[in-house]
């Protein structure tokens, strides 16, 4: 057996150096290094990493490496965390972070065209100033890329009112191994000739190709917004409120879930505004314009405190507001603190994002604290619960096997507890490679032959991040 490391040949390496000049080719390893991993923390294997400025570069690449047989690996900031973007076999990472213009706003078009690259809080901001609006808001948005987002179907907090990313994409142009250029849909909101080739490429995890050019849906700018925080005695009481809002036929923008162990976790950090009879919250943002907005804050009110006569369907104990966004800021600052505050709790983490339909949202919450209770590990649960998605994070102390080993178990299990509630494995964060393993249990034998089949239309070599997704 070779003991040889994996590398380009001679050959490759000068043909790499045509397409990318100077420092748009990395090759020693302490360059390539950091994009061996991502933010789920997996390493692979970078022969190369190029960085492209063109479409062009990106369609001599991929005819080069389909002539090579060399993997390729799109990538954008890598903040996906299920080993989405690393390089699982030897291969050539492609970094679109300098293809990162906007290239047009269209204020009438309700458009906006952009390069894979660009972050994602630079176009919000961008089309802010203009009065428009592009929801999409995961919590990484700091950190995060369009392309990326696109590739992952990334959801985020208002995508209970206005959905995911999914729902934005008109069209794009991607270049498919072999130096194909595709490109799809247009700039029309509405579109139905022929099969949609834009969504399969959303959430399509840079299996398919690479896409160099966005279009995307904007909406007309909400002038309002506020925020409350309502603290319930009891995670049952939360959920009753959670349907209590949905009868009233309330739409908010964003209805996210604290479970009692993410308020004691918050609280280990900094005092919290809540009193210890709060043990479920439930943070609810509503917008709209200056004169309605008001109004939707009463309804929200009443809902949540007419309550009926079943077991745990009450009022909330406790509640805080604010509007606008200096007001709200605090109430959401708390909520985007969970995630370092859990660090608290253990050190490491085994984070889940599954989804149920809304209706088992308390079966599934009642659920992983028995599974939390039986391999007695702290699981904190939160997240978007007006979309049935919740954040599963089991943690764990990596120094200690014995609960490592607990903590793989009691992955397995809220799996299967998912599953049996017609679940999903994944409402937001992809498949990559954390969740490969799962994957018999949600998708039939008959669906993954059809989606390899698809693969092998685009990708007949599987040069496209192999070992991925499906
Ligand atoms: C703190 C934190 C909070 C997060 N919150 C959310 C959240 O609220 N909602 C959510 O959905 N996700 C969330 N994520 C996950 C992550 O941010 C998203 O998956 C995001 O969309 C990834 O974007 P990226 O630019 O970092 O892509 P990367 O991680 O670089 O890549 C992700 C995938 O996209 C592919 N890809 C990237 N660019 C292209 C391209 N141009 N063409 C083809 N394929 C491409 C890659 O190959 C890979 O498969 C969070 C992550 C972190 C660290």
């Amino acid at each position: 057996m070779s003991t040889q490391a994996p590398h380009l040949t001679a050959a490759q390496e000068r043909s790499l150096r045509d397409i990318f000049p100077g420092d748009s080719l990395l090759l020693a390893p302490e360059q390539t290094l950091i994009f061996a991993t991502d933010a789920g923390r997996r390493m692979g294997t970078p022969l190369a990493v190029v960085r492209p400025t063109t479409e062009a570069q990106v369609v001599e690449l991929l005819r080069l490496a389909q002539a090579e047989h060399l993997p390729v690996y799109a990538r954008g900031r890598a903040s996906n965390q299920v080993g989405a973007c690393v390089p699982a076999r030897p291969g050539i990472v492609v970094s679109l972070l300098h293809m990162n213009r906007i290239l047009d706003i269209a204020d009438d078009d309700f458009v906006a065209e952009v390069e894979p690259g660009v972050v994602t809080s630079d176009l919000q901001r961008a089309v802010e100033a203009r009065g428009l609006f592009y929801p999409p808001d995961p919590a990484s948005i700091d950190i995060s890329t369009i392309g990326g987002n696109v590739a992952t179907c990334a959801g985020g907090m208002r995508a209970l009112k206005y959905g995911v990313t999914r729902e934005y994409v008109l069209g794009l142009t991607a270049v498919l191994p072999g130096g194909r250029v595709l490109r799809t849909g247009g700039r029309c909101h509405k579109n139905v000739v022929g099969l949609d080739l834009t969504r399969l490429f959303v959430g399509s995890e840079g299996t398919l190709g690479i896409v160099t050019r966005i279009a995307l849906k904007l909406l007309p700018l909400p002038q309002a917004t506020a925020t409350l925080l309502a603290g319930f005695s009891s995670m049952e009481a939360a959920m009753h409120g959670v349907r209590r809002i949905f009868r009233a036929g309330i739409l908010p923008v964003a209805l996210e879930f604290l479970s009692p162990e993410v308020l004691d976790c918050v609280a280990r950090r900094q005092p919290p505004p809540w009193p210890d009879s709060v043990r479920g919250a439930l943070l609810i943002r509503l917008d709209g314009s200056r004169e309605s907005l008001p109004l939707e804050i009463r309804r929200m009110h009443d809902a949540l405190h007419t309550t009926g006569a079943a077991p745990g369907n009450e009022p909330p104990v406790w509640s805080a507001h604010g509007v606008g966004h200096d007001e709200e800021e605090p109430l959401w600052a708390m909520r985007r603190g969970i995630s370092p505050s859990s660090y608290l709790v253990r050190p490491n983490k085994i984070g889940e994002d599954i989804a149920v339909p809304r209706g088992r949202l308390l079966d599934a919450l009642t659920g992983i604290r028995a599974i939390a209770q039986a391999h007695d590990l702290p699981i904190l649960t939160y997240g978007h619960v007006g979309d049935g998605n919740i954040h599963v994070n089991i943690m764990f102390d990596g120094a200690d096997q014995a609960e490592v080993t607990r903590a793989d178990a009691a992955t397995v299990e809220v799996m299967r507890l998912v599953r049996s509630m017609d679940g999903t494995l994944s409402g937001e964060h992809g498949v990559g490679m954390a969740k490969k393993e799962f994957l018999h249990l949600q998708l039939s034998p008959l669906e993954t032959e059809l989606m390899r089949q698809v693969k092998h239309a685009f990708d007949p070599l599987g040069i496209m991040n192999p070992d991925k997704a499906y």
